[in-house]
């Protein structure tokens, strides 16, 4: 069974429980044996009492927090509108190629879960035993078929099948075809490319717009800090009051200067003024990892009744 370490949000480690093993961290030292059984969420002190971590279930975001990247991987923020953009659900079926770390797989598998499903290709034949063997020790098997082939030369090999396409490739446009040909014919269904640069993005809308994907949009999506200051928002008989105490305190510390004699007594303000919440957001936007370009697949329609609720299933 996998649990993580949580010591902080910087220090979380993936541990595959063996009740012969010991973990150590600066925290201490923590024996599998004392974890296993524990429910997820326990505060585990050290074996020694030097400190205590937690136990937690590796859900698809602390998954990707730890995950061992053996390529560039997907984070929460893009994984989360690219999930919503296409319109993924439970019963979802998916193709994604590459696989990669298998970062976004195992945030896929959660969404389409308990009967969808996910085919991911990958090339690489080590990165492809190495998602495999992840999907597996998560119990993630039965939602994810991973096929190690070239997409760019073999094609997925799937027709007709599926509800949404993610190509997270060097060159997407080469596998546009054969994703065309994957998507359920009758249906209307999303595909979304992720490229870090402006001239893979342009070559991926030519060749989406080329076999007949309408709706080509891009986005890029940039993480934004929210700074929230409070402001007290004084009545005009507070602010003369405040100013007052102000003065006093002003004129004390001047006369126990000069000659260290008693204060007079500061008017007070009763309570505290409500505050204002105000939010500053910085100019800079960080987070940029890649451009991500949707576009619509349109079904193949027998008449134009067909066309027309296909149309009135867009609104
Ligand atoms: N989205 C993944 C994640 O979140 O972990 C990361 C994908 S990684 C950036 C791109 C992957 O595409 C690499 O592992 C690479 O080996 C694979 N790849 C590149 N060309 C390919 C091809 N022609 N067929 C299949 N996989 C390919």
């Amino acid at each position: 069974m996998l649990r993580l370490s949580y010591a902080s949000r910087e220090n979380m480690t993936p541990l595959i429980m063996d009740p012969k093993l010991t973990y150590n961290n600066k925290f201490g030292t923590f024996r599998h044996s004392d974890m296993i059984g524990k429910e997820y969420g326990t505060k585990m002190p050290s074996h020694n009492g030097r400190g205590f971590m937690y136990l937690l279930h590796p859900t698809p975001e602390l998954w990707t927090h730890v995950v061992p990247h053996r390529t560039q991987i997907l984070y929460i923020a893009d994984i989360s509108f690219i999930t919503t953009y296409l319109d993924l659900k439970p019963g979802s079926i998916i193709l994604e190629s590459g696989t990669g770390s298998g970062s976004f797989s195992h945030s896929l598998a959660r969404t389409i879960a308990p009967n969808g499903h996910l085919y991911t290709f990958e090339y690489h034949e080590e990165r492809a035993k190495a998602a495999k063997q992840d999907f597996e020790r998560h119990g993630l098997s039965d939602l994810i078929t991973v096929e190690c082939r070239d997409v760019y030369k073999e094609g997925f090999g799937i027709t007709d099948l599926v509800h949404a396409v993610f190509l997270d490739l060097p060159a997407p446009w080469d596998a546009i075809a054969s994703a065309k040909a994957a998507f359920k014919q009758k249906r209307i269904g999303k595909i979304c490319c992720f490229s870090p640069c402006i001239e893979q993005v342009q070559r991926a809308c030519a060749s989406l717009n080329e076999h007949g994907f309408v709706e080509i949009k891009m986005f890029e999506c940039l993480i934004r800090n929210q700074e929230v200051h409070t402001i007290p928002i004084y009545t005009v008989k507070d602010a003369v009051s405040k100013i007052k105490v102000q003065q006093d305190k002003k004129r004390k510390r001047n006369e126990e200067e000069a000659s260290n004699s008693k204060a007079a007594k500061s008017p007070r303000i009763k309570q505290d003024p409500p505050n204002l919440y105000v939010s500053k957001t910085p100019t800079e936007a960080k987070g940029h990892t890649s451009y991500l370009t949707f576009a619509t697949f349109l079904p193949v329609l027998d008449d134009e009744v067909e066309i027309i609720d296909k149309v009135n299933e867009l609104d």
